[in-house]
This record gives structure tokens, C-alpha cells and sequence, in this order.
């Protein structure tokens, strides 16, 4: 199979996208999922007028006068009485203005003298009073469908009274490893084999995209083995990954493994550094990747291509955060021919500056970074200075 451009195989895959369905789920356990429909507010906010310290509500005109304390209002508690002519109440943060006052003064700039009467002593004060109505006006949509939901949003879903909201269901997505080479990190590789690292970085990267990921361990190098626990994976989950046998080895033939299971392979190859040997393709039940076994090139490729799927699933368009900022030094690169993805890391002084990075193995150098830049094809080197678009990671 041809060899296709980056843009083209995101927009075949951003293309399969299915929605996953909805559910409704209590506002507590609301935190990043995705809202599927508008919250419209059911009353004004703040719903009455009310004070925004503690003081004295009076008359405007009267704040030069010695005012009658006529009643204290407290937070949660009506006002009885209306302010007129030199006269104040004594109110606390939150609580209603009473009618007829127009201004709050604080209690720091305040004297109450022998008779019992208040004077303002201060030289300026605001209202301090918020309007019914001025944060949020009844029937005002407060949070717009394919909204992920975080903490601020749960403190408005409280304030609307939305003990329960309709969000989309969390896609499932099935990872297996495959490679005879693998040993579970708790355990001490022999001799040739190396720890299964893939897998769980994949599981987390999956947990960041608030998706479900459930792991379903390594397959061996051998076809049967393989295509059992991808079939498995199908019937469970909505999107697939299968990670490493997707070279062009001896024992690289799950991609031949996948379609024998009834996926409908659309790309094999993209001409991209590294994670060339990244496979898509559709099933009646699932969608499912082939990502190669190295980390970097796997933890890449699911940044570039897994993870905007899944917020389109979640119905949820993910803008990945970037920042315009000038190189440290110049970079360059032996060939051009594919797009690359640098793991860089931002200096003190708000420069890029590339992680040292022996290969797609290399997972210390990925730690280290907090981001990449792409350089596209036919581009050899950045100069030192030039600003580049940085994607946090
Ligand atoms: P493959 O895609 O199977 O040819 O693997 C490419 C490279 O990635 C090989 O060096 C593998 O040993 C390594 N690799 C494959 N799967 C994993 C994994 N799950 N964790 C870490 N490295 C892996
Ligand atoms: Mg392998």
C-alpha cells in the first residue's frame, strides 16, 4: 500500500469518527466528559441584589450624615425594613440590600459614635452591590453542547440546579502489545527482551484524552495468537490499538492479522519521522490503529492522529494548546523527505531548544519534553531565532 501525506491519513481518520452515544450521569461525576446538550440557567444570578462586603447600606446622599441604625441583615435572612433618610442597616457579604439603600459602605470605614448612630469616615466607596441579574440572566445558556467539563463548569451546573447532565458515553478503546521480545514491567527481562512500556504509556494517553482504555496484554509473534485477541478487542471496545508488528519484519504481519479479522485496512504507511509504520483501518464494530512498538514513534502518532479522534468521538473539538516562540539555536536534519515531530522542551527564557534524542526508543529524551514542533516535508533545518509553533505534550 502507497505511502500517504500526514494530512491525509488525519483526514481519513477524523472521517470514521462515530459517536460512541450518550448518557446521563450525575453533576459530581461530570469532570471532563462531554456536555451533549446546552444548560440554560432556571433563575438570575445573583437572584437578588445583594451585598458584596460587609457594612452599612444607606442612601447615597445621606454618607456624609450620622445615620439611625434601624436593623442588621444577615446573610440567608430578608430585610424588614426599608432605609430612608439618614438611616442605615447594618449587612453582611451576601446578604439582600434592603429597599431604599443604594450603597454599602465597609465596615472598616466606619465609626459607630456614643448614641449609637454610624458614620461613614472614608474618603470613597464603590456600590458594592451586585444587581440581580448581572453574572447570569434566567433562561441564559451557561455551558454550550461538546463543552468538556471541568471544575468551573461543575460550580455552574450547581448554581442552575443540574444535579444531572446528558454527556457523551466514554469511547472504549481495547490496547494489545505484540511482540515475543516483551516481558510485563514487573518482571526482569532475560536476556533479548526488553519491558512493555508501549502499553502503558498508551493506557495513560488514553486516560489524558478521558477516554477508557482497557489492556488486553501482549500477543505473541505468532498469527493465530494474534488474531484471537483481536477479535476479542473488536467485540469490546470501540477503537483498537495494536502496537508493534506493523514494520516490514518476518514476524510484522499484523496488519495482514487485522484485515484477516475483518478490518478494512485505509492507510499503512505515512510520510512521517518517526511513526512511518502507522496503520488505520475500519470494522463494523470498532475502528482500529496498528501504532509501531517503539514508544516515541507510538506515543507521537497517538498525539497526532488517536487522540483528536477520540475528543471527535466524545463529540468535543480538542484544540491542542501552542505556543509561538523562537528557537534557542538552529536545528537541522540529515533528510527531508518526511514530516517530522521534534520533542522539544521551552528554556527559562521562553526558547525551544530539541531534546537530545538518540531514536524512537529513546522514552528518557520524551520525558524530558514538554512539547513538539513539526517540520514539514522538504524542510531541512530551523534557523536560530526563527519563531515555531510548540505543541504541548
Ligand atoms: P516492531 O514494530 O514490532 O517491529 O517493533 C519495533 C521496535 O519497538 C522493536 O525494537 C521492539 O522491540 C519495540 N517494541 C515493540 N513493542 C514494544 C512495547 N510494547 N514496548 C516497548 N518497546 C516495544
Ligand atoms: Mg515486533
Amino acid at each position: 500500500m502507497e505511502i500517504i501525506p500526514f494530512e491525509e491519513a488525519y483526514e481519513t481518520v477524523m472521517n470514521s469518527s462515530f459517536s460512541t452515544g450518550t448518557e446521563k450521569v450525575s453533576f459530581t461525576d461530570s469532570l471532563n466528559r462531554v456536555l451533549v446538550e446546552d444548560i440554560t440557567s432556571d433563575m438570575d444570578m445573583p437572584p437578588f441584589n445583594k451585598s458584596t462586603v460587609d457594612g452599612f447600606a444607606c442612601r447615597r446622599a445621606d454618607l456624609g450624615a450620622e445615620l439611625e441604625l434601624i436593623e442588621t441583615i444577615s446573610a440567608g435572612t430578608s430585610p424588614q425594613k426599608s432605609v430612608s433618610e439618614n438611616q442605615c442597616s447594618k449587612i453582611m457579604t451576601g446578604a439582600a440590600i434592603p429597599d431604599g439603600a443604594e450603597i454599602v459602605f465597609m465596615v472598616e470605614d466606619s465609626n459607630v459614635l456614643p448614641s449609637g448612630k454610624v458614620r461613614y469616615t472614608g474618603s470613597f466607596t464603590k456600590e458594592n452591590i451586585s444587581l440581580r441579574g448581572e453574572d447570569i440572566k434566567y433562561g441564559d445558556t451557561v455551558l454550550n453542547r461538546g463543552k468538556l467539563i471541568n471544575p468551573q463548569d461543575i460550580a455552574l451546573l450547581a448554581s442552575v440546579g443540574r444535579t444531572s447532565v446528558t454527556v457523551s458515553k466514554l469511547p472504549v478503546v481495547a490496547v494489545i502489545s505484540s511482540g515475543d521480545e516483551l516481558v510485563e514491567p514487573s518482571e526482569k527481562p532475560g536476556p533479548s527482551q526488553i519491558r512493555n512500556t508501549n502499553a502503558y504509556q498508551l493506557m495513560a494517553q488514553i486516560q489524558r484524552a478521558g477516554a477508557l482504555g482497557k489492556y488486553l496484554g501482549i500477543a505473541r509473534d505468532d498469527k493465530d495468537e494474534t488474531y484471537i485477541i483481536i477479535n476479542q478487542a473488536i467485540s469490546q471496545s470501540d477503537l483498537v490499538i495494536l502496537t508493534g508488528g506493523v514494520s516490514m519484519g518476518d514476524f510484522d504481519f499484523n496488519p495482514s492479522v487485522l484485515e484477516r479479522a475483518g478490518v478494512n485496512i485505509l492507510f499503512s504507511r505515512v510520510n512521517v519521522q518517526p511513526g512511518k509504520p502507522t496503520i488505520f483501518g475500519v470494522h463494523s464494530k470498532a475502528l482500529a490503529f496498528g501504532l509501531p512498538g517503539n514508544p516515541v514513534s507510538s506515543f507521537i502518532q497517538f498525539e497526532l492522529l488517536v487522540r483528536p479522534l477520540l475528543c471527535k468521538m466524545m463529540g468535543y473539538k480538542w484544540d491542542p494548546m501552542t505556543m509561538n516562540l523562537p528557537m534557542e539555536n538552529s536545528f537541522s536534519r540529515r533528510s527531508s523527505d518526511r514530516r517530522a515531530s521534534i520533542p522539544v522542551v521551552i528554556t527559562k527564557n521562553g526558547l525551544v531548544s530539541p531534546v537530545e534524542y538518540h531514536g524512537s526508543a529513546h522514552i528518557s529524551a520524551l520525558s524530558l519534553a514538554t512539547g513538539i514542533i513539526t517540520l514539514p516535508e522538504g524542510r531541512k533545518t530551523i534557523e536560530k531565532g526563527e519563531v515555531v509553533s510548540v505543541r504541548q505534550i
